[in-house]
């Protein structure tokens, strides 16, 4: 992760890549680590499978693309950056979103080869839950990947970068929750609910993807930050979440640079590249690069 942000920083100040470009790699490197729930590593459906959501949105011109449902596609996240860019539609959901992603070349693999031991095990207890006579409504809800004790932190993927040029972007990408059933969308690939860009802001969203869709809740922060500034924003989004079942949480930057990453989950590996400055954590506690620990 710190490699990663040091890497893309750079290149970003360089004025190599632009924002898009960056949250695009950011999140295609993390499809590609088997831990994070999303590319090889997704969590499991109900029927033991892979299908995978992403959604990219550009501020300047809120060009955004989201793909739904995807079982081939290496990486969700190229086929939203190839889709927004071609302008029309938004959204393209199964298996033509995967024939999409192949024609501009994005990487096909067989679906089985998305799923880690680790996932196939959550998916065995999930299922064992799910089969026991007398299991709780709790036992049987799909899990969230962020809670699993036996794999903290390690969930949903999202970037937000703020470039050279004072243009932000937003990208996420998942493999929803464990267990979900066939045909669920969650909040991931929903532009304003999982993830949003403007003008001034850019932002994407993790948690119980259903509540994050009833308060469409990445535009509503960006409603917000206009008048309470991005932390009050994320706080008050969080907020309205939670009472629909919504723990989760977020990152997101403004165009003055400002970054907040709250989340209400009991970990969120998270990190932030500032002026060369690379910043890690998973708990509440901040890890810098120079070995100094904050909260
Ligand atoms: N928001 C995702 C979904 O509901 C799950 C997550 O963020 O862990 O599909």
């Amino acid at each position: 992760m710190e490699a990663l942000l040091e890497d893309l920083g750079q290149r970003m100040a360089d004025g190599e890549i632009n924002a898009l470009e960056a949250v695009t790699l950011a999140v295609e490197a993390m499809e590609n680590e088997p831990l994070f729930n999303a590319g090889i590593g997704s969590v499991l459906d109900a029927a033991g499978t892979v299908t995978m959501d992403a959604s990219i949105m550009r501020g300047e011109d809120r060009a955004a693309g989201a793909v739904v449902n995807l079982r081939t596609s290496q990486h969700p996240i190229r086929v939203a950056n190839h889709l927004l860019k071609q302008g029309w539609p938004v959204m393209i959901v199964g298996e033509a979103a995967d024939v999409f992603g192949e024609k501009q070349g994005v990487q096909q693999i067989d679906n089985a080869d998305f799923v880690t031991e680790l996932r196939q095990a959550q998916w065995e207890k999930w299922n064992l839950n799910t089969l026991r006579p007398g299991a709780t409504d709790e036992d049987d809800e799909a899990a969230l990947d962020h809670d699993l004790e036996d794999r903290p932190g390690m969930g949903t993927v999202g970037a937000v970068a703020l470039d050279i040029h004072g243009h932000v972007a937003a990208a996420t990408s998942t493999g929803g929750m464990t267990g979900k059933p066939d045909g669920r969308v969650g909040d991931t690939p929903i532009i304003g609910a999982g993830t949003w860009a403007d003008g001034s802001v850019a932002i994407s969203c993790t948690g119980v993807g259903e509540a994050f869709i009833r308060t469409c809740a990445a535009r509503t922060m960006a409603f917000h930050h206009t008048s309470m500034g991005l932390e009050d924003a994320a706080e008050a989004v969080l907020d309205e979440v939670a009472p629909l079942g919504g723990r989760g949480g977020l990152i997101a930057v403004d165009t003055e640079g400002n970054v907040v990453l709250p989340f209400q989950t009991m970990l969120m590996y998270r990190g932030k590249y500032e002026a060369g400055i690379v910043d890690v954590a998973v708990g509440p506690e901040w890890e810098r690069n120079d070995g100094a620990v904050s909260s």
